[in-house]
């Protein structure tokens, strides 16, 4: 049998084997490299905004890319209502390919790898846009991605503060919780405003449908860094436009954020900067001490090839994955129906 038939398969069990075996900021600070090198190499991507299917009630979504030898994509969804039913906001699968053969030669779980993405990309994107000393952050939505992202901001920006914020307290509590005992200073806040107190850094990260006001234009001084992870889908914003206009905006990849992110509330040509031009220094990122920063995240189909890759990385040395017989495998590969045939004649 050809060994190229058998895909590791990365189960949600592995994958946390995984992360607890290398410790979840490590991880993330690894994932944050594999992005920033693949960010290097922005131009050989396959690059499109992704395919969206949308409902009344949520979002599914299929992420494509590819670097020329390995081809990537993410199966992922984005139900805020989903976790009054027990389930979560967002799920995620993915898989890797080899271009050369088209064979798959990863398929794993990407809920749990999509959080810790999302806060690498968070994170990495802060260490080129946040006021430099930056020590605390704001945390305005405190559900599943949460704890990725304080730990992701302690591991690559040096933040040893929180101060969280939830409509609901028993989620801050939950974070709170599971951040006790890491080292990082958490404090649960009574409003928005009193969790902005003295952070240069605010990580938005609520989960609604609809053109939400999580900040308003005069919650933000100046100097300060926004993460806007939450407003990721047509109609699903979480800032106040008048803050986007005071604001130097930098965005993954266009013509998706311009669908998807909080500039869909901006005219089309409204200017943006791309984070990779930042990362190979074409563009300038922080300007000033006093400039707003806002990194408008909706998370790009290269972030999770970079994570993709990272795993199928790992797997060269752990052994967290199981072997999926995926491929058929027929002795001649123009004889797929003899191979059905041999396998009715087996089981006879
Ligand atoms: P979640 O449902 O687990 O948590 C969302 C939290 O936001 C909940 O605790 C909820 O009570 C809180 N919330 C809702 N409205 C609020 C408000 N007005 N003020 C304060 N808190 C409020 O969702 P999650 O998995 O943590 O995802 C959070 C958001 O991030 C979602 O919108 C999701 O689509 C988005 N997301 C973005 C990316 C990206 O790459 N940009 C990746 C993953 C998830």
């Amino acid at each position: 049998m050809n060994t190229l038939n058998i895909v590791p398969f990365v189960s949600v069990d592995n994958m946390m084997k995984l992360v607890l075996h290398l410790g979840a900021e490590r991880v993330m600070t690894d994932i944050a490299a594999y992005i920033e090198a693949d960010f290097h190499r922005w131009e050989l991507f396959d690059k499109t905004p992704r395919v969206a299917s949308h409902s009344d009630v949520g979002v599914i979504e299929l992420m494509p890319t590819s670097d020329g030898e390995m081809y990537g994509f993410k199966y992922v969804n984005g139900h805020p209502k989903n976790t009054k039913e027990g389930l979560q906001t967002v799920t995620a699968f993915g898989l890797l390919a080899e271009v050369d053969t088209g064979y798959p030669i990863l398929l794993t779980e990407m809920t749990i790898l999509t959080a810790l993405r999302t806060a690498a990309m968070s994170a990495l994107a802060a260490k080129h846009l946040a006021p430099k000393g930056a020590t605390t952050m704001a945390m305005i939505g405190n559900g599943a991605q949460s704890e990725f992202q304080a730990l992701a901001f302690r591991a690559i920006c040096g933040v040893n503060a929180v101060r969280l914020y939830d409509i609901d307290p028993a989620a801050s509590k939950k974070c709170a919780r599971n951040l006790a005992g890491t080292g990082i200073d958490v404090t649960i806040c009574k409003t928005r405003e009193e969790a902005m107190e003295g952070a240069a850094i605010v990580t938005t990260c609520t989960a609604d449908k609809q053109n939400a006001t999580i900040l308003t234009d005069n919650m933000v001084g100046a100097g300060i860094h926004i993460n806007a992870v939450g407003g990721d889908c047509p109609g699903k914003t979480e800032l106040h436009r008048d803050i986007l206009l005071r604001s130097d905006i930098f965005v993954e990849y266009p013509p998706q954020t311009r669908i998807e992110g909080e500039i869909q509330q901006l005219a089309a040509d409204h200017p943006v900067k791309e984070l990779w031009q930042v990362m190979t220094g074409r563009t300038t990122g922080r300007e000033s001490a006093n400039a707003i920063t806002l990194f408008d995240s909706v998370g790009f189909a290269i972030e999770d090839f970079s994570a993709l890759r990272y795993i199928h990385d790992q797997l060269k040395t752990l052994p967290f994955s199981e072997p999926l017989d995926m491929i058929a495998d027929p002795d001649d590969p123009r004889d797929l129906f003899g191979m059905l045939l041999r396998a009715k004649a087996k089981a006879a």
